[in-house]
């Protein structure tokens, strides 16, 4: 099988080092990678501003080697070349994939690909973190980034599942270990904090959760959340749990949003011997109060995306509906409109756009 016929071009949006505006413009597409895949994108997600404040400073500069690049990296599509170096591939010409971005360098002996941390890995692949992302109609991808999409999950669940659904699984799973006996404080319900929220549920665990938007509590509720477990837009978080007898019984506290406030509230809200779980990054840096910390012996844990396993586990619970991934979908040709609606806050969930030859 050699698989459908390939332009020679194809339609990206790209960004250009010193320039805001993202450019939709035609360009060659990529050749096959013989340890990989050509992927034909039918959906793509993620981070729209590489050179924004907004994501994590080590990231966010325009890598400097770089003139210009295509960002996104969330991206779902089908293998339409497979490269000739690829051996006994879990995945096939036709398969339709969800492209774990971050698969690293793969060598055994990388000092992060090397203990199962590719996502840290200094050297490695990060598409759409300063390599080339899903924004565009074909995505060259090593094998190792290739998740199958399992059956019953759209192509663009599968693209916002490859972080806003990894991250917030690593986060409550692997790096939180929460547990159906906790109780857990939830700061934040975006893209990311939702699914988290859902994570929690089906753990078992009880979970409290603030947000600054009332129509976000609402669909908390919708899933379960009992009133009583919902701070009021505009209450204080500490009131809320002195009032409501939860002093030395918060096990954990999810932080999303990462302001001086959460954070704040966080240490001073966790019961003695509890953890902060730390993921959002609103406010670069925020205090550690060192006094409260050390007298309740709290443990913090930070995260950062998540490993192949975690993409692989996500998907599965997406399929089983158990976390159903807040997405709205959008033409790849409306991308500029798409961001500024997201700077007016006009985006209430995770965007994915679809190429105009889906
Ligand atoms: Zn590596």
């Amino acid at each position: 099988m050699t698989g459908p016929p390939i332009p020679s071009t194809m339609f990206a949006w790209r960004k250009y080092k010193g320039n805001q505006e993202p450019v939709y413009e035609e360009i060659p597409v990529p050749p096959t990678p013989a340890t990989g895949f050509l992927v034909k994108i039918l959906a793509a997600g993620g981070k729209v501003y590489i050179d924004s404040p907004h994501i994590i400073p080590a990231l966010s500069p325009f890598p400097p080697e770089l003139d210009f690049v295509i960002p996104g990296h969330e991206g779902c599509g089908e293998i339409v070349r497979v490269g000739s170096e690829v051996q006994d591939s879990k995945h096939k010409l036709g398969d339709i994939v969800a492209i774990y971005a971050v698969p690293g360098c793969g060598s055994k002996d990388c000092p992060e690909c090397g203990r199962d941390l590719p996502h840290l890995c200094r050297i490695g692949e990060h598409h759409g973190i300063g390599q080339d992302g899903s924004f565009a109609d074909y995505i060259a991808i090593d094998a190792r980034a290739a998740v199958a999409l399992p059956k019953g999950v759209s192509p663009a669940e599968g693209a916002v599942a490859t972080d806003a659904g990894t991250t917030a699984y690593s986060a409550i799973v692997k790096r939180g270990k929460i547990t159906k006996d906790q109780t857990v404080v939830l700061f934040g319900l975006g893209g990311l904090g939702f699914n988290a929220l859902q994570v929690i549920l089906w753990i078992g665990a009880r979970v409290i959760i603030s947000d600054t938007r009332e129509s976000t509590l609402e669909e908390a509720a919708k899933l379960g959340v009992p009133r009583k477990d919902i701070v009021p837009v505009g209450k204080s978080v500490q009131e809320f749990i002195k009032e409501n007898g939860l002093e030395d019984k918060i096990d954990t506290v999810a932080d999303f949003v990462g302001k001086t406030q959460t954070f704040s509230d966080a240490q001073n809200i966790v019961r003695y011997g509890g953890t902060l779980l730390y993921v959002g990054t609103l406010s670069n840096y925020t205090t550690v109060d060192a006094k409260i910390c050390i007298k309740k012996r709290l443990t913090v844990v930070f995260n950062y995306g998540g490993q192949y396993e975690d993409v692989v586990e996500v998907l599965d619970l997406i399929a089983k509906k158990v976390v159903r991934p807040q997405v709205e979908t959008g033409s790849f040709k409306d991308f500029p409109k798409i961001v500024q609606d997201l700077h007016e806050g006009k985006v209430k969930s995770r965007m994915a756009l679809l190429p105009s030859h889906t």
